[in-house]
């Protein structure tokens, strides 16, 4: 039988599933006679210390071996200690009179249920943390030893409706071979974990619970998504076939990192990077790379508690551009609004934040918060070789409006004699379909454009990046987006102005091939894509690339188009 889900982190496996059912308590409402106040309080402190005790043995272990993961347990004993929850849970104990357990169970859901509804996707994660400790003290308080994902005899395929943090954070990385879910998106926890362990996994395979059997053999397909059970003696052979072509492949991309970006008929293709917060690390990998697509600047504001100053900006960004030193740093200006909010920043509540003031829309309308930024970044454009990006751009108007207002802050250092590189590149990221749609006109308002595709797929397919609900239209190889990066690229070929992708489209190996068919000669991507995208340039001929793109234009449906993708990629043969 075929199931599909979400392939999150790429890989194949074939192996026996794992059925693993984290420990969910079951509470009632119960309370006690008021004669044993000091006896349940007593008990609650003993089952938070023991809960405490079991998260600090934990924290032990990863602190060598995994210190980024160690951290999770961190947080969670910074939970467990926490002095308000603390309180209320031994409030609700010692007048309510209600059990511990029920205590912590009422306490913690109404944390987890406000947590929620944050808007910022980056808290609302946090409810997983919320809902891991709650459920590990209750399971102390019940006296129940625990179970997890670190200690299995033999290599699994672990099958969960959900993945806590805990839950993978401790995994026996030798013995899971694969990762499948019933719920979970790209950006989950499971996700996360399952690609820095580099085990495949497929997320948010429908209805999973209710079929997988324990121990039964399953191929995990986590390139194409496709779940096999029961497979077939033939099936098994072609796959375990095509597992050790995936594993030799990954192997050797690794050792293309160092190398020269060319196609196999000697094409150069320039690799740009995707960064954050442009430390020094990221800065590191400028040796094996020609510019930076994409500068998220919204990362130094999203990660103090108050707005950066232009003096920290502008360290930052000379660090960066004298880091990168004559290569291109595409500097992004902030793209706030929708899934990324500034707690210290009171923005109004909006019906359909995707559509609404976010990006360029809110810088004009926050202008002071904007000519900050510019000032910042072109003061430090003296540094190295700045290009400003705006993002979000869906009118001609806009770029318009954004050039007026960098030409005010350009004469607005002139006047007090601060020099600037007066060459600055002004450029767009194309990501809304109109602006897509008018890319010849964009092409000659502009000095440069990078397309993002994780954008435009969403605008473009009509569905919101962050609603699992929705990932099934959320389709990255949708032929009209291909279509559209078409029309994109040939419109600035044309202009002769540069055009990269810095999407995630742009540094995913089963895509690369066609964007270069299509035209592109510069691809962006986050470091780890590097290696991978310079060996599948290697293995493709422009000719083949151009075929491959014309017959992608042409097919009906993404699930075409994946199958058409990984059957020319020959990881299937
Ligand atoms: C994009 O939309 O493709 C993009 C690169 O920007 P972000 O993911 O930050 O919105
Ligand atoms: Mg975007």
């Amino acid at each position: 039988m075929f199931y599909k889900g979400n392939p999150v982190s790429k890989g194949i496996a074939l192996g026996k599933v794992y059925v693993y059912k984290p420990y969910t308590p079951e509470i009632t409402e119960k309370t006690f006679e008021p004669f044993r106040i000091d006896e349940y309080l007593q008990r609650y402190k003993d089952t938070k210390a023991s809960a405490e005790m079991e998260l600090q043995r934990i924290h032990a272990l990863l602190s060598d071996k995994d210190p980024e993961k160690a951290k999770i347990f961190a947080a969670h004993i910074d939970i467990v200690n926490d002095v308000a929850i603390t309180e209320e849970i031994m409030d609700a104990i010692q007048y309510d009179h209600f059990e511990p357990d029920y205590a912590i169970e009422t306490v913690f859901s109404k944390y987890i249920k406000m947590i929620s509804k944050s808007k910022d996707p980056v808290i609302r994660e946090r409810a997983a943390d919320f809902q891991d400790v709650k459920n590990r003290l209750i399971r102390n308080w019940h006296g129940i030893e625990e179970s997890n994902l670190s200690t299995l005899s033999e290599p699994v395929v672990v099958a969960a409706y959900d993945l806590l943090p805990s839950d993978t954070a401790a995994l026996d990385r030798k013995n899971v071979i694969a990762i499948i879910t019933e719920t979970g998106s790209f950006t989950s926890h499971s996700a996360i974990i399952a690609r820095s362990y580099e085990i495949p996994a497929i997320l948010g395979i429908p209805s999973l619970m209710s079929f997988i059997r324990h121990g039964e053999e399953v191929i995990v397909d986590a390139i194409s998504g496709d779940l096999i059970t029961e497979p077939g003696k033939e099936q098994i052979e072609q796959y375990t076939l095509m597992r050790s072509q995936y594993i030799k492949k990954v192997r050797e991309s690794k050792e293309y990192l160092d190398k020269e970006p060319l196609t196999k008929d000697g094409v150069r293709i320039d690799i740009g990077l995707n960064i954050g917060s442009g430390n020094d690390e990221e800065i590191g990998h400028s040796q094996f790379s020609d510019f930076v697509g994409l500068f998220r600047t919204e990362f130094l504001y999203m990660s103090g508690d108050s707005m950066p100053t232009e003096e920290q900006q502008f360290e930052v960004y000379k660090n960066v551009l004298s880091g990168f030193k004559d290569k291109p740093v595409y500097l992004r200006t902030l793209d706030i609004g929708a899934d990324k909010t500034l707690p210290y920043l009171d923005l109004p509540k909006e019906e359909n934040p995707f559509l609404g003031c976010r990006g360029l829309r809110l810088c004009f309308d926050q202008i002071n918060i904007f000519k900050t930024q510019l000032r910042a970044a072109l003061r430090a454009s003296v540094f190295g070789k700045l290009c400003i990006m705006l993002p979000m751009v869906s009118c001609i108007e806009d770029i318009r409006s954004a050039n007026a207002i960098i030409e005010e802050v350009k004469s607005e250092l002139s006047e007090i004699g601060i020099p600037f590189d007066s060459n600055v590149k002004i450029g767009v990221m194309i990501e809304v379909p109109s602006a897509a749609l008018i890319a010849d006109m964009i092409a000659k308002e502009v000095d440069f454009a990078s397309i993002g595709t994780n954008d435009l797929c969403q605008y473009i397919t009509a569905a919101d990046r962050l609603n699992p609900k929705v990932t099934q239209y959320y389709q990255s190889y949708h032929p009209a987006l291909f279509r559209l990066i078409d029309y994109i690229v040939s419109s600035f070929n044309k202009a002769g102005k540069p055009i990269s992708v810095c999407g995630e489209l742009g540094g995913d190996p089963q895509a690369i091939p066609v964007l270069v068919g299509l035209g592109l000669r510069r691809l962006s991507m986050s470091s780890s894509a590097v290696a991978s995208a310079k060996a599948v340039l290697s293995n493709f001929t422009m000719d083949q690339m151009k075929e491959m793109a014309q017959q992608v234009k042409m097919l009906p449906a993404s699930e075409d188009v994946i199958e058409y993708l990984v059957k020319t990629q020959n990881i299937k043969e």
